[in-house]
């Protein structure tokens, strides 16, 4: 029943839009004044000249969250005590749904839908699974000899950087945040300049919630200005980044640099998608395989860092399942993300609309086989490409190899489970994989061959906080969700106490 486009036109006019950085408690431009554009790629209106933070800024940032490390009132406070802090901020940001929402949406492009029904409850669930974390975990004393107490602890490291990518931009930054916050942390946000919004306005619901001043920090900026400026700074104790593999060498290049801080990276993937023939006994099963890889690249334009990018098929079914899928992403028609049924909205902007089209333009000139999609549509001057499925695709081919972060979608077909097994693990990344069979031996030997940190079994994109999410190989170290995510927030300490003379 909600017009979104009416919403938009409200949210825009009144200027309500949040577009300074957020440090130490409030609002303020820029040192320098300057700004970027947010444009939104839906109809490239501009949505805000948000603050273009340069190193003074971060310097302004890291120092607000040092001092409030110092001052120790979020660090020190008992984790019950923290954990009602952060429960109030998922409750604000609960009453924040459809502004949020829209947000990312005006911002990215993805369909309101999904914004409505994905991004901002997970990023809720995620804080509140964290809060409710902090106050059940306990350390260890180690099984040393009877004179001496040998304890395990775990302290937060102080001052995290965030760099996170625009494709899910809040709850990107929420995997990180909230156990870096849960665990005692003060944070420095630097949000993608592709969509800046819902970052510096959660900061705010951040501070009514309770969150002291100085813990909660948002720098907008330019990634090799902000961002590089943030994972240079020696006074940052960690940086976690979610991005390409390009941008994330680059951080393990900064920490080298200047203070050695702990870097974890979530970087780019092109997943494998495997169909053994036993998966498809009836007409049934054919049918909920194709909707999975349909979903698996055309769910979010196919901006997805796990993206079943790569469909590897027994030849004997190839067929039949690629007719399926074509059928499936008819329900993904580029359209406005504002309208409730839109499934594939725009993509994020220009820059990306070009890079997904020369793809297309490689696989064509590369003698793969254009099944379907591959044009541009053209809308309101916005960002929208269609869903797209290459079949004969040779593994040597750029669009088998490199992440095109769109709706483009690699077909290969294998003759036996090595084959397949080696095409998967052929390419650089080693985000996530799946495979289908009804074999549960088979099951186990393909998911364990793969070099993913991921693997779906009869399914694909399965998520949920309790399980940890990262990669293998150049698709970076280190998790988020799950309780191991507490690892990359805190250092572990180890104090030996003599309690007795022997
Ligand atoms: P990107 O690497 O261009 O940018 C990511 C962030 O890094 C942005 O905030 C950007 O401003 C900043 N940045 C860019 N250059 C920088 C520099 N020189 N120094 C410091 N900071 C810099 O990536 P993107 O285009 O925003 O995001 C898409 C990528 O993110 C894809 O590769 C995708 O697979 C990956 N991703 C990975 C995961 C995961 O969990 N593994 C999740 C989502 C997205």
């Amino acid at each position: 029943t909600v017009d979104w486009h009416q919403r938009a036109q409200q949210l825009i006019a009144n200027k309500r839009i949040a577009y300074q950085a957020y440090i130490d408690g409030r609002y303020v431009d820029a040192q320098d004044g300057q700004t970027f554009d947010c444009i939104s790629p839906i109809d490239v209106a501009l949505l805000a000249k948000v603050a273009s933070c340069s190193d003074r800024d971060v310097d302004a940032a890291v120092s607000a969250a040092r001092h409030s490390v110092a001052k120790g009132t979020w660090l020190s406070m008992s984790p019950s005590a923290r954990k009602k802090i952060l429960l109030k901020f998922a409750d604000l940001i609960e009453q924040h749904t459809e502004e949020l929402a829209l947000l990312e949406t005006l911002d990215m492009g993805k369909p309101i839908r999904y914004s409505l029904a994905v991004d901002i409850p997970a990023v809720l669930k995620c804080i509140r699974w964290y809060a409710e974390a902090i106050d059940k975990l306990y350390d260890e004393v180690a099984p040393t000899s009877r004179d001496v107490l040998a304890t395990i602890t775990r302290e937060p490291v102080g001052v995290v950087g965030i760099v996170v990518p625009w494709n899910f931009p809040l709850l990107m930054a929420a995997w990180k945040f909230a156990p870096a916050l849960a665990a005692g942390n003060s944070i420095v946000i630097k949000p993608s300049e592709k969509s800046p919004l819902t970052a510096l306005r959660v900061a705010q619901l951040a501070t009514e919630a309770g969150i002291p001043d100085g813990v909660f920090n948002v720098v907008p900026g330019l990634g090799h200005v902000a961002g590089k400026a943030l994972a240079l700074h020696m006074d940052v104790d960690c940086i976690a980044f979610t991005g390409s593999t390009v941008t994330g060498k680059q951080m393990m290049q900064y920490a080298g640099q200047s203070n050695l801080k702990r870097v974890w990276l979530e970087c780019g993937g092109k997943s494998a998608h495997i169909v053994m023939p036993d998966a498809i006994t009836s007409d049934g099963d054919l049918d909920v395989v194709a909707r999975n890889a349909a979903a698996a690249i055309f769910f979010n334009q196919g901006e997805m860092c796990s993206a079943g990018s790569r469909l590897l098929v027994h030849e004997s079914i190839r067929e039949k399942l690629l007719e399926r899928i074509a059928h499936h992403a008819t329900q993904y028609q580029p359209a406005n993300p504002l309208n409730i049924n839109t499934h594939l909205g725009a993509l994020v902007d220009q820059a990306q609309l070009q890079s997904v089209l020369s793809y297309i333009h490689s696989g064509i000139e590369q003698g793969a086989s254009l099944r379907f999609g591959g044009r541009q549509i053209v809308q309101d001057k916005g960002c929208y490409v269609e869903p797209t499925l290459f079949d004969s695709v040779i593994p040597g081919m750029r669009i088998a190899q490199e992440e095109i972060f769109g709706p483009v979608l690699a077909v290969m077909t294998f003759k036996h489970e090595a084959e397949a097994i080696m095409l998967a693990n052929s390419v650089i990344y080693g985000l996530a994989a799946g495979v289908w069979t009804r074999d549960v031996h088979a099951a186990h030997r393909i998911s364990r061959a793969l070099k993913a940190g991921v693997v779906y079994v009869n399914c694909y994109d399965d998520d949920d906080i309790t399980v940890p999410f990262g990669g293998y190989k150049q698709s970076g170290f280190g998790r988020d969700k799950s309780l191991h995510a507490f690892d990359k927030y805190t250092e572990l300490k180890t104090t030996w106490m003599r309690i007795a003379n022997p």
